[in-house]
């Protein structure tokens, strides 16, 4: 059996953790390899590595940097199908959905190649008479991450492009469920020109994330996952006083108003609700239907339901792949259980879905549920799974407040033909990313992702312009040269003169 190890000071590292878990092929149930689950020390030992690294990595010139970006963006593309397969063979997407949110993460790597311009700073001559004034960003220190199952290349990409070309180190505890694809960056970096103990892999579980919240050498931590382990992440890298970023899970809505084209609309909520088999932070899992449009819109989305193709990932005919770990199928089965038991109506259920030659896969075909109340289990809680909930609203105001009263504010969309409805929606919805005629509203890498209210624990959206941000402090610098001139001490607050 393959041991996937850590990724240490350029290097493979075993530590010294007698610890592993089980990394599998979802599509087969079959273990594809054990994965080593480091133990503070070895956190430390990666750490130690990242911080050695800092002084001699943040003083090389922003453009030194932004030149490994390219080369790295080079080595990536290049070997987008090897990491692409990776993606499929640890979490059971499908083969173009994981090329894709490779692309989004290699978007990130792009904006990186520019960090010269975005770390000029602010200069003003003159503040006071011969006395100038600039403002400039420096990087913090050893950031961490630590990074979610579902998206194994793309949030990574979210956050060490950004620290490293901010000139920081960084050590990564990718999802132990799928860990491959970092190990994989790791050595492209390193290929790319990276020095060795910029960028650091351990993998492991909690105690691999203790260890990080607890070493004082780490200044920043990134963390991208479900709400618990996210509030969990920002109260105590408060408490270690840690700069820190917490996102954390979602339930997005998609207001279908009545004036729509129902088309669009039903196709853009089959991919936003279906794609990865529904496991993205972005994936739409509520229908808000407005008015009358309710039947229609059910009836045009069963319809699509229960001919989805779900198969294999690496099957080019699969709209769908299976679901991440046994565990999880479990869990989003037990979920539509509790929606029938609450009174929801089961319009489609994948529960018994089964593929011939794939009877140990962890497969579910797609469910539709309608008639969804406000006070189910099933629309407060996340589930993340291919698991759609239709629920009726009479009209705009009742369909925004759903939206508004719901506990989550990472993405939404609304599907209108009318310029104020959307333009009323954007403006109204407590949401951080909003979609108008766009099912899945993922910010592009120029801008920053991230969500409201409990989908995100912090102030800073990641990578673009708020990546560069949490990733650097600021300093202002005032200065003057008395030409010769001598002054006298002076006992009251210095102002223009
Ligand atoms: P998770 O919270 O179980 O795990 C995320 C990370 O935290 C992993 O690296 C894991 O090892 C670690 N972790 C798990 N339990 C821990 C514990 N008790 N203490 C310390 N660390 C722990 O999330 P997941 O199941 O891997 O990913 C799915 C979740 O991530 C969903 O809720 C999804 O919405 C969310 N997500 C959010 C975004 C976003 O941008 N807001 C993006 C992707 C995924």
């Amino acid at each position: 059996m393959k041991t996937i190890e850590h990724f240490v000071d350029g290097k493979l590292f075993s530590g010294d953790s007698k610890r592993t878990g089980k990394v599998f092929n979802p599509a087969t149930g079959e273990q594809s390899a054990e994965v080593r689950l480091a133990s503070t020390k070895d956190v430390n030992e990666a750490v130690s590595n990242a911080q050695k690294m800092f002084w001699e990595w943040s003083n090389k010139p922003p453009l030194h940097r932004a030149r490994i970006m390219f080369k790295f963006k080079d080595l990536v593309e290049k070997n987008s199908d090897a990491l692409t397969k990776i993606i499929v063979s640890e979490h059971g997407k499908v083969y173009e959905d994981a090329k894709g949110s490779l692309t989004r993460g290699l978007e990130v790597v792009e904006f990186a190649c520019g960090i010269p311009q975005m770390l000029k700073g602010e200069f003003t001559e003159n503040v006071g008479s011969n006395v100038d004034s600039w403002s400039i960003r420096q990087p913090l220190g050893v950031c961490a991450g630590i990074t979610p199952f579902n998206f194994p290349a793309m949030v990574p990409m979210w956050m060490f492009p950004m620290a490293i070309a901010c000139g920081n180190t960084f050590v990564l505890k990718p999802s132990e469920k799928d860990p491959s694809c970092s190990m994989m960056l790791a050595e492209l970096l390193k290929e790319a020109g990276l020095p060795d103990g910029v960028f650091n892999v351990v993998n492991g579980d909690k105690e691999a994330v203790d260890a990080l919240i607890n070493n004082k050498d780490v200044v920043a931590m990134s963390f991208v996952g479900s709400t618990p382990i996210a509030k969990y992440i920002y109260e105590n890298c408060a408490k270690n006083e840690k700069r820190v970023q917490a996102l954390g899970g979602a339930k997005n809505h998609c207001v279908v108003m009545p004036d729509c084209d129902l088309d669009q609309a039903v196709n853009g909520l089959m991919g936003a609700a279906y794609g990865s088999a529904g496991e993205r932070c972005m994936a739409q899992s509520v229908a808000v239907a407005v008015g009358g449009i309710g039947d229609s819109l059910v009836k045009s989305l069963a319809k699509k339901v229960e001919t989805l193709k779900v198969g294999p990932g690496m099957d080019k005919q699969s709209e769908m792949g299976p679901l991440v770990t046994k565990e999880h199928l479990a869990k989003v089965k037990n979920y539509v259980d509790i929606g029938e038991k609450e009174g929801a109506k089961l319009i489609v259920d994948g529960r018994n879905f089964k593929l011939q030659g794939y009877e140990n896969g962890y497969y579910i075909g797609g469910c539709l549920f309608d008639h969804v109340k406000k006070d189910m289990k099933i629309y407060k809680e996340e589930i993340f799974g291919p698991v759609l909930s239709v629920i009726r609203a009479k009209d705009f105001d009742e369909a925004l407040n759903l939206v508004n009263d719901h506990e989550f504010g990472n993405g939404v969309s609304i599907f209108t033909r009318d310029g104020d409805s959307g333009r009323t929606f954007s403006n109204k919805a407590k949401i951080g990313m909003v979609g108008i005629n766009i099912p899945i509203p993922v910010p592009m890498a120029f801008h920053s992702f991230g969500g409201w209210k409990r989908s995100l624990f912090g102030d800073q959206h990641m990578h673009g312009p708020e990546g560069v941000r949490f990733y650097t402090k600021l300093k202002t610098v005032t200065s003057r040269w008395p030409s010769g001139l001598r002054t006298d001490p002076e006992f009251v607050m210095p102002t223009m003169k």
